[in-house]
């Protein structure tokens, strides 16, 4: 069993950033993977709005970018998946994983967030059959296709805008009559002439056959029920937090969202949380590197006065 001062479970930018600062600090963290190097960012094409980078940056290379620095002082990363952890008896806790067993002292979740599902007919057996949650890693698949993209969000809007570098045609279904998503985005999408708008609308099931080849989707004003043809259905309609692990072992909001003070310490002491596995708001690369900041600051600071 590897016993470590630091173990940071996830690599996003919230992990990278807490390891970097416990780098720094001389306490040598080994940050797990989790099953998708880089976590979200790394599925981005591009990132506009995080400062430092005035023309964007691809999310692949940001996420490199981090992952180098934090390794630059000392941060391990191992491409691992964690498959149980024990934080009941307090530090040092027990983290397994597919390969190995890990007891840490000090513990950063930054396991963030995964894509809500629609959870209808059709939905889970045609993923990777034309159902997508991921613009960037399958919009190359739908080159001159006809695609359907559901939410209105600003994941939606960004995503579809990406579509239509591919696709003929990009439809957007929203339940409601107005976007969620900012203005420059919604302006953006609204100008896309390749996107239209279908309001008030649900899909009811994905049909195909092997493949997607229709939507049925059901107007909620009128009640009137349509088959739309398509290639492909992109689902956008927000994340749920990666806390399946935690359990009945750490305090959870209603959400499943790990609850954490202003610390970034969750209800067991020495465990800390950043990143979008704590935060159901801000859900930016920018807050996320500021959650991971603390918590790495944080850590020190609890091993420091335990000692
Ligand atoms: P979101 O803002 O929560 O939007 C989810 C969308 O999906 C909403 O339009 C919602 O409809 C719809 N929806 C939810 N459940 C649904 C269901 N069961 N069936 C049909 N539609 C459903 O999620 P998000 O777009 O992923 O954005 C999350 C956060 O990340 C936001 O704070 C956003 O600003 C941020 N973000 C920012 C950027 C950027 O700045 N470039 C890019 C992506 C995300 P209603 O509107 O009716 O609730």
């Amino acid at each position: 069993m590897e016993k470590d001062k630091v173990v940071v479970i996830g690599s996003g930018p919230a992990g990278l950033t807490a390891a970097m600062y416990a780098a720094r600090a001389r306490l040598n963290p080994l940050v797990i993977s989790g099953s998708q190097l880089g976590g979200q960012i790394s599925i981005t094409y591009e990132v506009e709005n995080y400062p430092g980078f005035p023309e964007g940056v691809a999310g692949p290379e940001l996420v490199e970018l981090m992952q180098k620095q934090a390794e630059r002082f000392g941060a391990r990363l191992v491409v691992d998946e964690v498959t149980e952890v024990d934080l009941t008896q307090g530090s040092p806790f027990t983290i397994k994983t597919y390969s190995q067993e890990y007891q840490a002292e000090s513990l950063v979740i930054a396991t963030g967030a995964s894509p809500n599902r629609l959870g209808i007919p059709g939905e889970e057996s045609h993923i990777g059959r034309g159902v997508s949650f991921c613009a960037t890693c399958d919009g190359f698949f739908f080159r001159d296709k006809d695609v359907v993209v559901v939410g209105g969000g600003d994941s939606a809007m960004e995503e579809g805008l990406f579509l239509t570098r591919f696709a003929n045609r990009v439809r957007v279904i929203h339940r409601r009559d107005e976007l969620r998503a900012g203005e420059t985005l919604k302006r953006r999408a609204m100008e896309n002439e390749k996107m239209s708008f279908i309001w008030d609308t649900v899909i009811e099931e994905i049909i195909g056959n092997g493949k997607v080849q229709a939507v049925r989707t059901r107007n909620l004003k009128s009640d009137a029920t349509e088959e739309l043809t398509t290639d492909g259905v992109f689902i956008f309609i927000g994340h749920f937090p990666n806390t399946d692990l935690f359990k009945g072992q750490l305090k959870m909001d209603s959400q499943g969202y790990l609850v954490a003070d202003e610390r970034a310490m969750t209800s067991v002491p020495g465990v800390f949380a950043a990143g979008e596995v704590q935060d159901s708001v801000y859900r930016q690369v920018a807050t996320s590197v500021g959650q991971g900041a603390m918590a790495g600051m944080m850590l020190e600071r609890w091993l420091e006065e335990r000692e």
